[in-house]
């Protein structure tokens, strides 16, 4: 039988870091080529034929609107190609949420997506990218993962991209998912899903954009004052996510400038520093008055990439913005 072919895209990361020493901790990312990696890649015996296509090498704390189209366009273009099975992307782990959220929001809900990174580089000691490759290469190889959007592996693990986020700085075990924990448990001979694909079909939910808008996350803090908004504003933010204490909140002097800057059309939408935990309407601040978007199930990385995408699709109205955050 044929082995399934699989798209891989390179981006860097510690998956693709080096470290000065074994057993160090000082390293840089995106140091090996991506053809380089898939050369180790072939000694575990996998059964699949990766393509490889370098995309950058970079740390994704460095990730942007270029190497974002150009993921974009790569993975519409494997979803018409009848030759691809799945994609692959190797990405840092810093931004891997963000990314991953993007994509699956302006992508059909087709082949499998899976993204890999590693949290240590591949020269350390038990360094874990070998691992997640392998594993990714089981998932992207699986008919059933195809109509659950964009997956994030790692340690064993799949999330999804509207769960996943990177919950540590340096454990291996990094990644947590909210409010769904992991869909499925992989190794590199078994992969077990917890729950049937729920967006088979499902089209692309929003257009690529030609561009994305600034929009900033505004962290909220104790004795804190109006003037970082008034800053925000200032330098022309197209929308505003409050990562708020609690549920949400901030001080009433900022809650005050947020809601200024609502009433004046910039979209301002609640989340919580808080690690993970619903962000409702209405509790402790009142959206209805205030012009205000609750985020919901989705943090603040999320958050602001759903509202760039929502205003780079012309949505700047605040119940059509809530509806978007409702449905995630
Ligand atoms: N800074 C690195 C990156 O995001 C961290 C990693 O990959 O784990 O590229």
């Amino acid at each position: 039988m044929a082995l399934p072919r699989l798209l891989v895209l390179g981006t860097g990361g510690t998956i693709a870091g080096t470290a000065r020493s074994r057993t160090g901790k000082a390293y840089a990312a995106g140091e090996v080529a991506l053809e380089a990696m898939l050369g180790e890649v072939g000694a575990l015996g996998l059964e699949a034929e990766l393509v490889p296509r370098p995309v950058a090498r970079i740390g994704s704390q460095d990730i942007g609107w270029r190497e974002w189209d150009a993921l974009h366009a790569e993975i519409a273009r494997a979803e018409d190609d009848p030759e691809i099975a799945g994609v692959i992307v190797t990405h840092g782990t810093d931004t891997a949420e963000e990314t991953a959220f993007l994509l699956d929001l302006t992508l059909p809900a087709g082949k499998p997506v899976v993204l890999v990174g590693a949290m240590r580089p591949s020269d350390a000691v038990g360094s874990d990218g070998m691992r997640n490759f392998a594993n990714a290469v089981r998932v992207a190889s699986d008919p059933d993962s195809a109509g659950r959007g964009v997956l994030v592996v790692m340690a064993d693990t799949v999330f999804a991209a509207a769960d996943v986020r990177k919950a540590a700085t340096a454990n291996v075990d990094a990644f947590r998912g909210f409010p769904r924990g992991p869909l499925a448990r992989v190794t590199p001979s078994s992969l077990d899903w917890f729950a049937p694909a729920h967006r088979v079909g499902s089209p692309a939910r929003y257009a690529w954009p030609e561009a994305l808008p600034r929009v900033a996350i505004l962290t909220a803090g104790a004795c804190m004052d109006e003037k970082p908004v008034e800053a925000l504003l200032g330098i022309g933010c197209a929308g505003i996510v409050l990562a708020g204490m609690g549920q949400g909140n901030a001080p009433r002097v900022v809650i005050e400038a947020l809601a200024k800057a609502a009433a004046n059309g910039v979209p301002v939408v609640r989340s919580a520093r808080v690690d993970e935990g619903m962000v409702d309407r209405n509790v402790e601040v009142d959206d209805d008055a205030h012009g205000f978007v609750a985020a919901r199930a989705l943090g603040p990385a999320k958050a602001r990439i759903l509202l760039m995408v929502l205003i780079a699709n012309g949505i700047r109205d605040a119940a059509r913005i809530q509806a978007a955050f409702d449905g995630r």
